[in-house]
This record gives structure tokens, sequence and C-alpha cells, in this order.
């Protein structure tokens, strides 16, 4: 794409022996709608994340499992991968470090450091956490300070990378771009630690077998950093980097607990290999419960999946963004968080769009309606809403979430005030009164229109049902920001199918449900925590069923919607890398159909083959871990663990497709 500036991100690449946490997902989401937001304001942009899949204790997992790394790690990478999926995040680079092209990035990167006389053979003793992956600064015998979980004494022969060299070299580089590193604070940290002077560091080791192999240099592998860091640059053509145009990175975001390596090592590596420096590392805090870190010792871990189910992926990621102001620490609780939900997107954004959306189908026909002419009021409104367009995009290029949703927000709110002044459902049948309600709606359906293409980076599922709830073309991610401006909405556009957006839902019942959820998994040993929910749409899916899933009542015409057939289990198989999940193929009457079912862990494939079950036959085809399944299986969960049972026909012999009502 010529003419295009060209914009690379990336998220960590997060240590695949255990699996996201809220944490993850906050750092990995923010990258998202900055992938989303970078695209509308015209950038051709590269969003990298992936998995760090080597060292210590993944050889120590893998091992307990009683499976070979590599298909361990396999694992691994497919939840993450998964995980990333359900909740939106549209990656363009899913690096894994066990990727080959990653290990010759790496074995690259090494030998040019070690060409430029900045690698040196050695020995090292040390006590090194194996839970951080570190060497830590304590006595034999003393637990980590980071973790303070048991330390080892480590000698061993390895190779040494010359990070003293670069301590004037890096302050220099801090002092000429002082945006490097974000925000003030670990700016200030990283500086005193590199103005405290910095020790040669150990880069490779010799007791690890499960990493990558230092070439001529066996049984060296390089460790960790050396090899964890590189990703973001193997993700993008590695040695061939200038023929993809997408490094030095313009972003790398990151949790505070990684700055020092991202904002000291990693340019280091880069000056000694001769290769250009990222242009910014950001740090974000930490979300705390009950002002704790989360962390798997503490038991006080947040998974994502649970609020997903219950709220849907754009409720999680509006509370992630508007909660916390980027940069600082922010406190997760799932009350904030339906109170949020409720309040903001219920009452708020959804409110806005269904009112303004039945209003019209009522008085203009199910089109935009032709504004008349323009009051005062109208125009406060309109003058409000274009500063809210350039405070926004300001904000967000500032990564200032918070604030931006803060006034979209206050948008929202001066709208439904304006509805409620100017009350257009109180006017007449008259021709003014009429060519008033008119431009009151056309007046609401702008704001709506604005709001929506802001808040996309965001909420990109919902933005895009309001989008095409107002019969905008394409989607909202394809309009571009620098144009949008007040006056557009044209007059006559035909109103696409109304969608009822965030349905309200009882807190405590909510708040019940997603903690239950999450105390399932956290009984799980397995890699797989929680089941998919079936009705998570994908990345931006436009047509996607509404997500929350609130114990409401539903009418006969509701159930009728959903066809459900007898069906027979023709053949049954296991999928590689998904331990849940069986593929079947099924006899429903009118053809057999291929489907997946989260049952593998109860039942023996080979015993399922002629059995009957029900099916519902009428669900959208999707993919689970990479395979089709076009239908569902409908089975009971039983027990504290969810086992699946399949529902079935012991006592009559049904006839195959038969219906079920
Ligand atoms: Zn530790």
């Amino acid at each position: 794409m010529p003419g295009k500036p060209k914009y690379y991100l990336t998220t960590p690449i997060y240590y695949t022996n255990g699996l996201p946490h809220i944490g993850h997902t906050y750092s990995t989401i923010v990258c998202d709608t900055i992938r989303r937001y970078k695209r509308m304001r015209g950038y051709d942009v590269v969003m990298t994340t992936g998995t760090d899949e080597h060292g210590v204790n993944v050889e120590r997992s893998a091992k307990k499992a009683g499976v070979p790394e590599s298909e361990f790690v396999a694992k691994m990478a497919a939840e993450w991968r998964a995980l990333w999926e359900e909740l939106g995040v549209q990656g363009d680079e899913f690096i894994r470090t066990t990727d080959l092209k990653h290990a010759h990035t790496v074995q690259w990167l090494f030998k040019q450091c070690r060409d430029n006389g900045f690698v040196y053979p050695g020995h090292y003793t040390g006590q090194y956490c194996i839970y951080d992956n570190a060497y830590v600064d304590v006595k034999p015998g003393e637990n980590c300070p980071d973790c303070g979980r048991p330390t080892e004494t480590v000698t061993e022969a390895n190779f040494y990378f010359k990070l003293s060299a670069f301590q004037k070299p890096l302050l220099d580089w801090y002092a000429k771009h002082p945006d490097f590193i974000q925000p003030e604070a670990r700016r200030n940290e990283v500086l005193s630690f590199v103005e405290g002077g910095l020790r040669d560091l150990s880069i490779t080791r010799t007791s690890v077998r499960w990493g990558i192999p230092v070439p001529g240099e066996e049984p060296h592998v390089l460790y960790v950093w050396f090899d964890a860091l590189t990703a973001y640059l193997s993700a993008v053509g590695g040695p061939q980097y200038e023929k993809t145009g997408f490094w030095p990175a313009n972003l790398h975001l990151v949790g505070k607990e990684i700055i020092r390596f991202h904002a000291v090592y990693w340019p280091a590596f880069l000056m000694a290999a001769g290769l250009p420096l990222p242009k910014q590392i950001w740090a974000h805090g930490w979300l705390l419960m009950d002002s704790a870190k989360m962390s798997k010792s503490l038991g006080n871990v947040v998974r994502p999946r649970p609020i997903v189910h219950v709220l849907g992926m754009d409720a999680l990621r509006y509370y992630l963004l508007r909660e916390t102001v980027f940069g600082q620490d922010g406190n997760f609780s799932y009350e904030a968080l339906v109170q949020r939900y409720n309040s903001d997107l219920a009452n708020g954004l959804g409110n806005l769009a269904s009112r303004a959306a039945a209003m019209m189908e009522k008085n203009s026909g199910g089109k935009i309606p032709q504004p008349a002419a323009f009051q005062p009021q109208d125009t406060v409104l309109a003058t409000r809403a274009q500063e809210v367009i350039g405070e926004v995009l300001e904000q967000y290029d500032q990564l200032g979430f918070s604030l931006a949703l803060e006034e979209i927000w206050s948008l929202i709110a001066a709208t439904d005030k304006y509805l409620t002044t100017e009350h257009p459902w109180s006017l007449t049948d008259s021709e003014a009164d009429q060519q008033r309600r008119a431009t009151i709606l056309w007046t609401t359906a702008e704001v709506l229109r604005i709001v929506t293409a802001l808040t996309y980076p965001v909420l990109p599922e919902s933005a895009t049902r309001v989008w095409s709830l107002l019969g905008q073309p394409d989607q909202p991610g394809s309009f571009p920001l620098d144009g949008l401006r007040w006056g557009q909405l044209a007059p006559g556009t035909l109103l696409g199918k109304s969608q009822a957006l965030f349905p309200r839902i009882e807190k405590a019942e909510a708040i019940e449900r997603m903690e239950s959820m999450e105390k399932e998994a956290q009984k799980q040993p397995s890699p797989v925590t929680v089941p998919a929910p079936p009705s998570t749409p994908a990345a931006g899916g436009a047509a996607a069923a509404a997500a929350p899933a609130a114990a409401e009542k539903i009418g006969i015409e509701d159930f009728a919607k959903v066809e459900m057939r007898v069906g027979q289990i023709k053949t049954a198989e296991r999928i590689v890398g998904a331990d849940k999940l069986l593929k079947l193929t099924v006899d429903i009457g009118t053809e057999i159909r291929q489907i997946c079912a989260g049952i593998a862990q109860y039942y023996e494939p080979e015993k399922l083959i002629g059995r009957k079950v029900a099916v519902v036959v009428n669900l959208a085809p999707r993919k689970l871990r990479g395979v089709e399944s076009n239908g569902m299986i409908i089975a009971a969960t039983v027990g504290p663990e969810g086992r699946p049972v399949l529902a079935g026909f012991p006592d009559e012999d049904v006839e195959i497709g038969a219906r079920l009502k």
C-alpha cells in the first residue's frame, strides 16, 4: 500500500507456562485498541503478539504433564491464541519463540553482537528464580525478592553480553529521546537504574536443553531475554526487516514489571548489533485485586473468559480501558465491572441507540430523517460533538483511553438531556412539529454516528452493530477518522435492522455467575480452563449474536427459532491440540454434518458411534480450534467440574431427523 505510513506495535510475548489472566488481557486489549485506532487514522498497521516458549519452567511443566516440550507449548500457544480471538483481538503476527524464523533471527542477532565485540565467554554463579526466569540478587538459601519463592544456586559456562559498555550510549539515547520510555515515573526508574551502573549479562545457559542453540557452541542455548525480546524483530522479517519496512517498532507495550528488560537490555542488544531502536516503550500499571497484585500463588487471579461469557467481550474491553488511567495501577472488581456495564453501556450507549432507532422507525419510515431549520439547541449539541471529535483523537493519540471514553460518554449524556428537553415524542402531527421532530431525530442520529466511529477501537462489536443500524456502509473500522465531521449523515439513508445491544443485567446474579465460573477454572489443572462460550463471536463480527446471556424469559416464538433434531453419530475422533474436543460427523436425516463437541474428556470416541443425540441444526457454522463445527450437540452440565452428559433417547427408537419441540 504505497503512501500509507507504517505503524508497528507489540504486546509482550507471553510466557507459556501459564494461561492468560486479566493482566495479560489488559495489555493485549490496549494494543488491539491502538491497532484499530491507527488503522482508522490511515496507517498501515502491524500488531504482534505471541508466546515465549523456552526455558527451565517449560521443561519441568512438560515433564510433569508427561509430554514432549514441543507438544506442551503447542497446546499452550493454541490456548492463548484462541482466547485472543474470543476477545476480538486482531493480531497480525502471532510469533512463537519455537518458530524456525525466530530461531534464525536470534542466532543472527547473537552473531552480530559477537562480531561487533559485545559477547564473550565466561562462567557465572548466582541465585536464579526459575519462576521469574531471572538471576536475582540474593544470597544462597534466600527467596526470590520478586515472588518470594525459593531460588536455586546455578554455576555454569555461558556467554556474556557486555551490557556495561552501554551505560553511556543508553543514557545519551534517553536524553535525546525524552519520549522513549513512558510514563514519566517508569522513565525515572530506568534512568536511575542505568545511572547506578550496568553489569554484564549472561545470555546463554548450558544447563538448559529447551532453548535456541548457539551454532557451533553447543550445548549453549540462548535464554530468556535475548531469546524472547528478539521475537519483536523476528515477527517482521528478522534479518530482512528492511524488506517489510516495519522495523523499528513504533511501540512496545509492556507491563511495568518488565520495563527494565525492554528499556535497557533490548535497546542495548540492538545497539550492539547496529540495528535501529524502537520509538517508544510504554509501561502500563497493574490491575490489582483488593490492592494486591494478581498472581497464581496468591490465588486471586481473574480470568477473562467468565466475564466475556456473562457480559460480552465489549463490556470487558470497555471496563478495562475506562476504569483505569493508562499507566497507573487500577483496581479490578466484578462489582465495578457490572456497574459500568449497566450504567454506561446498557443505560448509556445501548439505550440511546435503541431509543433513536425506535423513534426513526416510527416517525420517518425506517430512514434517516431530513432535518429542517436548526435551532440554537441543535447547534449547541453539534458544536459539542465537533469538539468531542478533536478531544477524543487527541486523547487516543496519547493513549488516554479513560479520558477519551469520558469525553464520548459526556456527549451521550448531553444527547440524553437534549432529548429530554426537546421531547420529540410529544410533538404533534402538524407540519411544523413534524419538521421539528425530524430535525431532533436527525441530530440524535448524527451524534450516534459520531459516537460509534469514535468508540469502535474500544467496542468493535457493538459499534459495528450501531453502525449498521444507522445504515452506514462497510464497518466503522474502515471509516477514516481524519475525515469525521458533524453533518455527514445523509438524510434518507435506510436504517439497518435494530438489535438489542446491552441488555440490562441483574448485578448480584451476574457476579455470582462470573465468580462461580472463575472458581471452576481455578480448579482445573489442565491448560483448558473454561470451555469457550459458544456464543462468543469472532473479531468484530457484525452479525454476531448479543453476547450477554441474561436470564430473561423468552417467548415461544424465540424458542421456535432454535431447530433441534435427532441425529446419529457416524464417526468420532480426537482433535490434535484440543484435549476437550471431539470431531464428529452426525447424520441429521437430511445431510451429514461435521460438529465439534467439548466432550473428549468424558466420552471415548469409538463408543459414540451409532449413538442418537439431540442436535441444534440451525446454528451458524463456527470454527473451534480451527475445525469447522456446523451445529451443536446438546448435553447437560453435571457436577462441580461441569462434566458433559449427552442428551439422548434410550427408551424409544426415534427416527433420525425428527424435530425436537
Ligand atoms: Zn521469583
